[in-house]
């Protein structure tokens, strides 16, 4: 199991080996920790993006997959794309919100990376409600078998970070 902490901070600015992205089907960029990580890693992620959607992603990532790109100009070495659910209210799609932290970690371990970034997966403009975004982040890594050594969870708001540090 990986060492596991939560902090209060801005992801682009971590010094870890792989930055995880909560990004979007297509991407292609949005707005959130996406937009923040495309603006202080300039446009090499981008058209990393766009190579992977030229060859072995002609659809986008699917929902609760992830796949690495290059960082750009970030500290960190990579940049691991991962796409979560929105939020539903009348359909449970806790797992493949648990599909984002696991498939990260794989691809982790694919290119190398021994310390991670998290972001709050979801639990932005895709509305998953913070408690239960925190809960299934804390549980899934905690139970995901990974070569993995250190994982930090970067939350932007102090209401964030308490609801990861209540289940760590
Ligand atoms: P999603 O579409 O998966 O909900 P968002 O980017 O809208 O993704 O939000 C995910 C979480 O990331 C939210 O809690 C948001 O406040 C947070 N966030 C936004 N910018 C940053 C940043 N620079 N560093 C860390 N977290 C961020």
């Amino acid at each position: 199991m990986p060492r596991i902490e939560a902090v209060r901070g801005d992801i682009t600015t971590e010094t870890v080996d792989a930055i995880v992205n909560a990004a979007n089907n297509s991407l292609l960029g949005g707005g959130g920790v996406d937009g923040a990580i495309h603006r202080a890693g300039g446009p090499r992620i981008l058209a990393s993006c766009r190579v992977l959607r030229a060859t072995s992603l002609p659809d986008g990532l699917p929902t609760g997959d992830a796949v690495a790109t290059t960082a750009g100009d970030l500290a960190a070495q990579w940049v691991i794309h991962t796409v979560g659910p929105v939020h539903s209210r009348s359909e449970d799609r806790t797992a493949q919100l648990v599909s984002c932290y696991r498939r990260s970690l794989e691809v982790a371990d694919e290119v190398g990376a021994r310390s991670l970034a998290f972001p709050a997966i979801s639990a932005g403009v895709y509305g998953w409600p913070m408690d239960d975004a925190a809960r299934v982040a804390v549980s899934t890594v905690t139970e995901t078998d990974t070569a993995v050594e250190s994982v930090r969870f970067v939350l932007f708001s102090d209401e964030a970070l308490a609801a990861f540090q209540q289940w760590l």
